[in-house]
């Protein structure tokens, strides 16, 4: 039998981490096979709360998951942890300025950076989720110093999996038979969803689309304003969904990708495509033996290169701010 591989998700016991650990220990993450132990972490407010989904996880009987963390210290939260998906953050409330919000997310991006660089297993892979979910990354990354910059990453497979979503009620067809879309960027409406390479039965989506139209104005905002619109709908924001791609994001990292398929996740920019170096960015990658490698040599027409410039823009200016807050 495998060793159990140790999971941190922070901010367990909100509406994400909710939906979320049943996954994790259903081995939608890691596959039907790896046992699992969970570490759930969230603040002291949320104790209650926590132990109550400790509980349920309890009462789950969960046949691969071999023992549950669930905390209020970061210490005991990240020690030995191999996966850590990190959730919690401080939400944007109504009346706050862009600055405040950055200035929470950066003291607590900076103290759980501490905590998982002395305390997570060596080679932990990471993935940010909490918004600004690139920035949170970058701030994590920098506090981090021990941990490889490759093993730091934050999620736009949500948005990726939205956009193959619309592809494929568009053409109605089925949504595993959609490829190769592209989300650039930051985790924000400046993201640009890019399916100039994307394929449907090795047939160029645009060709099958017919509507450069639709491609270049009202699938690009349906996809940035997804989760607005789900928050209309549902009261609430997304969770279902974006629990279930950060499971998509660590099962392909760790697994490894298709062949002849990406995925888009953010990661260090190393000058790629032009963006920026030392952005965590958004990219089309694939994923061989645990490590990811940006796709290379896709052509970039006018259009999306003035898309990839402006959310680059945006998030040099994220990071800019981020930056004043820790000063
Ligand atoms: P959710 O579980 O709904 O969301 C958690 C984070 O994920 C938010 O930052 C949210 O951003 C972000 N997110 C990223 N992508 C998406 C997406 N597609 N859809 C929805 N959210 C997305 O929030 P809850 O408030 O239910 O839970 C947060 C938990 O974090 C709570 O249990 C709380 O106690 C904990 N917390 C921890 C802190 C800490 O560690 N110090 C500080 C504050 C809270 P956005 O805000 O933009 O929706």
């Amino acid at each position: 039998a495998k060793d159990p591989v140790r999971v941190l998700v922070t901010g367990a016991a909100g509406q994400i981490g909710y939906a979320l650990v049943p996954m994790i220990a259903r081995g939608i993450m890691l596959g039907p096979d790896q046992p699992v132990i969970l570490h759930m972490l969230d603040i002291a407010p949320a104790a209650e709360a926590l132990n109550g989904v400790k509980m349920e996880l309890v009462d789950a009987a969960f046949p691969l998951l071999k023992g549950v963390v669930a905390t209020t210290d970061a210490v005991e939260a990240c020690t030995g942890v191999n996966v850590a998906v990190m959730v919690g953050g401080f939400p944007r409330k109504e009346g706050m300025e862009r600055k405040d919000v950055m200035s929470k997310n950066v003291s607590i991006y900076k103290s759980q950076a501490s905590a998982l660089e002395k305390y997570a297993a060596p080679n932990c892979k990471v993935l940010v989720v909490a918004n600004p979910a690139n920035t949170n990354a970058l701030i994590l990354k920098e506090f981090a110093p021990s941990i490889p910059e490759k093993n730091i990453t934050c999620l736009t497979r949500l948005d990726h999996n939205r956009a193959l979503g619309q592809i494929s009620e568009k053409l109605n067809v089925q949504v595993s038979d959609v490829k190769n879309v592209i989300i650039w960027g930051n985790h924000s409406s400046t993201q640009y969803p890019d399916v100039t390479h994307a394929t449907v039965g090795d047939k160029p989506v645009p060709e099958l689309i017919k509507d450069d139209e639709w491609l270049k104005s009202g699938f690009i905002s349906t996809v940035q304003q997804r989760g607005a619109a789900i928050i209309k709908a549902r009261k609430l924001s997304s969770a279902l969904s974006a629990a279930s791609s950060a499971c998509d994001h660590i099962r392909d990292w760790v697994c490894g990708t298709p062949e002849g398929t990406w995925v888009s996740m953010g990661v260090y920019s190393d000058g790629s495509y032009n963006v920026p170096a030392g952005l965590i960015y958004s990219f089309p990658v694939t994923c061989r033996n645990g490590e990811w490698s940006i796709v290379q040599g896709l052509s970039i027409d006018e259009f999306s290169r003035k898309k990839l410039d402006l959310t680059a823009e945006e998030l040099t200016e994220e990071k800019a701010l981020a930056y004043s807050c820790l000063s």
